[in-house]
């Protein structure tokens, strides 16, 4: 069994990126600018958040964090984002969802320029995506085909299993590997929480993808010998031994499974790390106006 070491491959593509940037700025070029908007103190979003301004600074990027209270307005937010848009110094920006639960996250999604919406997760950008257009794409699924890229592990012909339909992980992932594209190929099965039999379907998993947030959801006897397996979940469970009186595990049983497996990316330390690293990818792309020109 080999770990996808995440946290090793966002440390290269940081590299690379830094060194992108620098030759960048160097030919004259503009200096990365992303922006994140954070509403409320939800305690998971302001880790991301800082995670990604913190990843700006290290590969050279300028990053403008904007917070905001719990209760502000859905049309004091549509403002913001409108002036986030017409921003000519604002290469890409975010809104960290998930928002508080007065907020429509669908019109807020809809209200980013689909040209600065580097998180993909604009309707624009999934279309694109579905028909193999350029596009921002979602940090999720473009970080799980990095770490598919650069481990070198054939998708093609393969028997895929994505457990989980979301808008942003399992639903863009599974048309990205049923492409016809390098990392691609794949022959895919989009399960879920009404899937019957769900055993039956991820034991004749190649690779495995489980984006649920259910911890220990995929256990030893539902998958085959030699599976690669990409767990997305991120759960908190209760710890007493650990400082902080709980610990992270995904949503595969990672003692269990890993002995099986060919692969396996660990939680923490996997597939959210290559998160913030698509999160960059698409924003140098959009200093450099790459996609929409
Ligand atoms: P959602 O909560 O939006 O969706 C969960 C999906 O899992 C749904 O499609 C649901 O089915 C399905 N599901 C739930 N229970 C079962 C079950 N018992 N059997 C089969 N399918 C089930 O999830 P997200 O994709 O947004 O997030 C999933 C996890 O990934 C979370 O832990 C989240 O924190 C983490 N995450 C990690 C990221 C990273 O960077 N590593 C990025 C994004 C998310 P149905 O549609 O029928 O309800």
């Amino acid at each position: 069994m080999q770990i996808l070491d995440g946290k090793l491959l966002a440390r290269q593509v940081k590299d690379e990126l830094a060194k992108e940037t620098a030759a960048q700025i160097a030919a004259g070029g503009k200096v990365p600018h992303l922006a994140a908007v954070l509403v409320g103190d939800n305690p998971a979003s302001q880790v991301y958040v800082r995670n990604k301004v913190r990843s700006c600074e290290q590969v050279g990027f300028h990053s403008t964090l904007i917070k905001k209270p719990v209760d502000i307005s859905q049309e004091e937010l549509l403002h913001i984002i409108h002036e986030l848009n017409n921003d000519d110094g604002i290469d890409g920006f975010i809104v960290q969802l998930p928002l508080p639960a007065h907020l429509d996250e669908e019109k807020i999604t809809l209200a980013i320029d689909p040209e600065k919406d580097v998180d993909g997760f604009h309707p624009v950008n999934i279309g694109r995506m579905a028909l193999g257009l350029p596009c921002y794409l979602p940090a999720t699924p473009c970080g799980i085909v990095e770490i598919l890229k650069r481990y070198e592990i054939p998708t093609s012909g393969k028997e895929v299993v994505v457990v989980g339909r979301s808008n942003i992980v399992g639903t863009p992932i599974s048309i990205l590997l049923s492409r016809k594209e390098k990392v691609g190929n794949a022959t895919v099965t989009l399960c879920h929480s009404r899937t019957a039999n769900l055993a039956e379907h991820t034991r004749r998993a190649d690779i495995l993808i489980a984006s649920i947030g259910k911890p220990n959801t995929i256990t030893a006897d539902m998958v085959k010998e030699g599976v690669v397996v990409i767990d997305v979940g991120i759960n908190r469970i209760d710890d007493p031994e650990a400082a902080r009186g709980y610990r992270l595990v995904g949503d595969v049983d990672f003692p269990g499974v890993s002995p099986k497996a060919s692969y396996i990316t660990p939680v923490p330390g996997g597939v959210g790390q290559m998160t913030v690293v698509s999160l960059l990818m698409n924003t140098l792309s959009a200093s450099k106006k790459a996609i929409y020109g």
